[in-house]
């Protein structure tokens, strides 16, 4: 066997340049424009061939991509990728693999339940004061568990028709919305300008107090990330951004500078990674990108648990582990750099905190709680009101009500 396939993955605690690797003969400056990077996207079995040795499951996984999701991988991203190696991090994202052909029971093509809370093709409104605008079906290049494969990259049967008109008439008319997140595909794919319009026309309406964008464009193509870009998006602040990474290897030079951009013109970063076998389901992994994240000025927002998707088998962590990593963090690390780990439950429920258990025990009286050493601490229960009182409440059932009655009568006493 080949030494390099049995070594444990690297942990990049610091930025190296992705630089221009197998490109080195490409001028600089079309090394650095996107739409150079867009267009030399390795998008065939020839392409990766041409600098990696496949495994007959990836080559097999390339054949069957063809009519599911597409493969596309970026100059700059397919840098990232270990030759030899096919456990390393950065391929197991973006290289297909023979087992997103195995569909399971419990799988679905829309696992969060997507489709049925669309009151406009491409508007997502599950949560009452925020949806989520999927504003375009492309992006950089397609992650192999992507939640919304059934429609990303033009490949697979279902399409994307987002109707922007009726979007934006449903935003008018819904004034309890008043947080727009622009996904997709990846919204930053779109030119300055058609960006500019979209994020103006939705600024126009006045209860939008807070737009955001969700984007791996970042991690995938930090060349897109320029100075006019960054001036356009300033004009539409509060603008906040999402970006997905989901190994510490990402966080090149090249995209810590691009994030730098971005916060310098006053986007407040947040990152989403989600859980995957072979990537970062490992607590010193998580625990480098996260420390990396908060070096570019990114909160780690989420850590998804894998959603349910068609396919994805092969790259589902496990549950406890995600649980596991988030108990090595709290405490250990930087309070800043503890993600929310959530699943999003299947069927479409939402994002739901799953958090390790530091509760042991908790009534009226006290709560008993551990701390990340594991020592076991005791707080007593604050008493709401007089005894007579708080037992009135407690008869009722419903804090929820009691409440307002209990703040009135001290209010009138004193
Ligand atoms: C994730 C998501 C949001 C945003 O949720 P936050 O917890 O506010 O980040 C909104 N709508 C849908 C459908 C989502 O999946
Ligand atoms: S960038 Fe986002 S939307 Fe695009 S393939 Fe990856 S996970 Fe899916």
């Amino acid at each position: 066997m080949d030494p390099i396939t049995t070594e444990v993955p690297r942990i990049e605690a610091d930025f190296l340049p992705s630089a221009q690797g197998y490109w080195s003969d490409v001028p600089p400056e079309q090394w650095n424009d996107w739409k150079w990077q867009l267009k030399n996207r390795v998008t065939s079995l020839d392409g990766l061939e041409q600098h990696l040795l496949l495994t007959p499951e990836e080559r097999a996984g390339v054949i069957l991509s063809g009519n599911k999701l597409a493969l596309a991988v970026t100059p700059h991203y397919f840098n990232l990728i270990e030759r030899e190696n096919p456990g390393c991090p950065i391929r197991r994202q973006i290289i297909p693999h023979v087992g997103e052909g195995a569909f399971s029971a419990a799988e679905m093509a829309d696992p969060c339940g997507e489709d049925s809370h669309m009151p406009v093709p491409g508007l997502v409104h599950r949560y009452p004061d925020r949806v989520l605008f999927l504003v375009t079906d492309r992006c950089a290049a397609y992650c192999r568990y992507c939640t919304r494969s059934r429609v990303v990259s033009g490949a697979g049967e279902q399409e994307l028709h987002t109707d922007f008109d009726e979007a934006i008439a449903y935003l008018e008319k819904h004034t309890e919305i008043r947080d727009v997140l622009l996904s997709g595909g990846d919204p930053l794919l779109f030119s300055d300008g058609k960006l500019d319009a979209l994020l103006t026309r939705l600024r126009a309406i006045p209860h939008l107090e807070f737009l955001r964008i969700g984007t791996r464009v970042p991690i995938f193509l930090p060349q897109r990330i320029t100075p006019e870009l960054c001036r356009m998006l300033q004009k539409h602040h509060p603008l906040w951004m999402s970006i997905h990474t989901n190994h510490p290897r990402e966080l090149t030079t090249e995209v810590r500078d691009a994030l730098a951009m971005l916060a310098n013109h006053g986007v407040p970063l947040g990152n989403q990674s989600v859980l995957l076998a072979g990537v970062n389901d490992s607590l010193p992994v998580m625990k480098s990108l996260v420390q990396k994240l908060l070096r570019c000025r990114v909160r780690p927002y989420y850590l998804y648990q894998c959603d349910l998707i068609q396919g994805s088998a092969h790259l589902r962590a496990p549950v406890h582990k995600g649980i596991e990593i988030i108990e090595g963090l709290r405490g250990h690390t930087t309070g800043y750099a503890i993600p929310q780990f959530v699943i999003d439950a299947p069927g479409g429920g939402g994002k739901v905190p799953i958090n390790p258990g530091y509760v042991f025990f908790h009534d009226k009286e006290k709560v008993v709680f551990r701390n990340f050493e594991g020592r076991v601490f005791e707080y007593p229960e604050v008493q709401e009101g007089d005894s007579t009182r708080s037992s009135h409440g407690t008869e009722k059932g419903d804090l929820g009500e009691s409440f307002p009655e209990i703040l009135h009568d001290e209010v009138c006493s004193l």
